[in-house]
């Protein structure tokens, strides 16, 4: 398979809307008219007559499978539109005098991971709330930091500046890491700082970017966690539910919480193995226990819980590889050029030569047949990426990205390693790396199901909950009505 079928398999696979589409009924109809010709057997005398009575037979026939389809049809519709006719507006709060958004996320949690094992405190949030059915689609590249922080912003990363887990700044010639906290680094308006600018309190246990002094958020000390790994789970989740102890004007409005299972998992053993069936039990517990306290205090019905991962995972293994040191005889990529080599491969070259050039003959080595696995990856002028990825707008993209298929990795040369394990930071049209969007709480239907969408609209979903003027963003001003109930008169 070419690297090019193999992107517009996935390109077709990107379908946000509609993916499931109903039988075609032409075809239902067909099958109910075969069967009952055939259990008719007119004598040829009369046959006008039978075959009269057929006809009318098998229009009644075909009208009432028509309608029986319509109905199983429209019902099915209306119950992905919601559930319950009755609940036509948000519920109201009662012990809570604001609105509030507690934004969960549960690294690496593939889409299909709630299945793994039984996890009875995630399917009864998914029972009684709003659930994106065949999941929740991140942003290229499908790695932690630029996921979260499009999370927060509603912004791609090339527009909120985080454009890989690690990156350098080709102005400046500065490397960003996961530990850089300096605002300069962190574009965009993350959630807390609108909430911050709006005079408002936010609760940040942890999450990409939340230790950053922006606006007028200053990461405020006991409501904004700098991060520590080993903080065990339950103290997190105490922690969060710590907040709903405060008087009811000074409990935050919105809170994060963050676990780094399971894709802490995932990456040692990919996404096939006990450890993460473990890891996803593990998660259900902390969502029982942050259920268990919220219902002590009374309020579970009354908080918006968002649960999210960031992105999925698919396995990896060493036989899948591309060694860019296979392509010298057509291009020679040395080390110093490569900024990020996988998922995503991001190439700098020096001054003086062409990005063009080195496409061009990258990828004539690649398809040449002679380079092993050269069909799994096709290398782009940045400019030129498919542009549902919106991976171009930034200084920080290096110009040339190459894209790698789903579970495939480049090294710059070979080595006896034999390894099997877990990546993401693939295509976001690859299913493997979708994740979850949970969502349960006054503002939510019960039972309901959602199409997929990409994780860009959560900002204004969250800031449409809590009913303030967000920053500008990729996100749509009108997605946030598709998915919560309209506000109680
Ligand atoms: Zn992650």
């Amino acid at each position: 398979m070419s690297s090019d079928s193999a992107l517009t398999s996935t390109k077709s696979a990107y379908v946000p809307t509609q993916e499931e589409e109903p039988p075609n009924p032409s075809t239902a109809l067909l099958s109910f008219d075969t069967d009952s010709s055939d259990s008719t057997n007119p004598p040829q005398k009369s046959t006008t007559t039978i075959l009269f009575i057929t006809m009318v037979l098998v229009t009644c026939v075909a009208l009432s499978a028509a309608s029986a389809f319509a109905f199983l049809f429209f019902s099915s519709a209306s119950s992905s539109a919601s559930s319950n006719s009755l609940e036509l507006t948000a519920r109201p709060l009662n012990k809570l005098n604001h609105p509030v958004v507690l934004l969960i996320s549960s690294d690496g949690f593939r889409f299909g991971y709630q299945f793994k094992t039984t996890t009875p405190n995630i399917h009864r949030l998914i029972a009684n709330g709003t659930e994106a059915e065949t999941g929740l689609i991140p942003v290229f590249p499908t790695l932690t930091f630029p996921n979260h922080y499009s999370i927060v912003t509603g912004l791609y990363p090339a527009y909120h500046g985080i454009i890989n887990n690690h990156f350098v700044d080709p102005r400046t010639g500065e490397v960003f890491t996961m530990r850089s906290h300096e605002p300069k680094w962190w574009l965009g308006e993350p959630l807390w700082e609108t909430l911050a600018n709006h005079g408002l309190k936010a609760a940040t246990y942890f999450w990409p970017g939340s230790e950053v002094h922006k606006g007028s958020w200053n990461c405020p000390k006991d409501f904004c966690m700098y991060y520590n790994g080993s903080v065990p789970f339950e103290e997190r989740v105490d922690k969060v539910l710590s907040y709903f102890d405060f008087p009811a004007d000074e409990i935050p409005m919105f809170l994060t919480l963050y676990f780094e299972d399971p894709d802490h998992q995932g990456h040692h053993v990919g996404p096939d193995d006990p450890q993460i069936t473990e890891a996803v039990a593990g998660i259900d517990r902390m969502i029982g226990r942050l259920i268990d306290g919220l219902e002590k205090r009374g309020i579970f019905e009354e908080v918006n819980i968002i649960m999210v991962g960031d992105h999925g995972m698919v396995g990896t293994c060493d036989k899948k590889l591309i060694f860019l040191d296979d392509l010298t005889p057509w291009v020679g990529v040395p080390t110093e050029w490569v900024q990020s080599y996988t998922p995503v491969l991001a190439i700098r070259p020096p001054p003086g030569t062409a990005p063009s050039d080195v496409v061009a003959k990258m990828n004539e080595g690649l398809k040449s047949g002679k380079v092993e696995n050269g069909n799994y990856l096709q290398v782009y002028l940045k400019e030129e990426l498919p542009s549902r990825l919106h991976y171009f707008e930034s200084d920080r993209i290096p110009p040339i990205v190459g894209l790698i298929e789903e579970g495939f990795k480049v090294e710059q040369k070979r080595t006896k390693r034999q390894e099997c394990g877990g990546a993401h930071g693939y295509d976001n049209a690859v299913f493997s790396m979708r994740t979850i969007f949970i969502a349960h709480g006054p503002q939510f239907g019960r039972g309901r199901k959602v199409p997929s969408f990409e994780n860009v609209q959560i900002y204004n979903l969250v800031t449409s909950i809590l009913k303030i003027q967000g920053a500008p963003n990729n996100g749509s001003l009108t997605f946030p009505s598709s998915i919560i109930l309209p506000a109680h008169q």
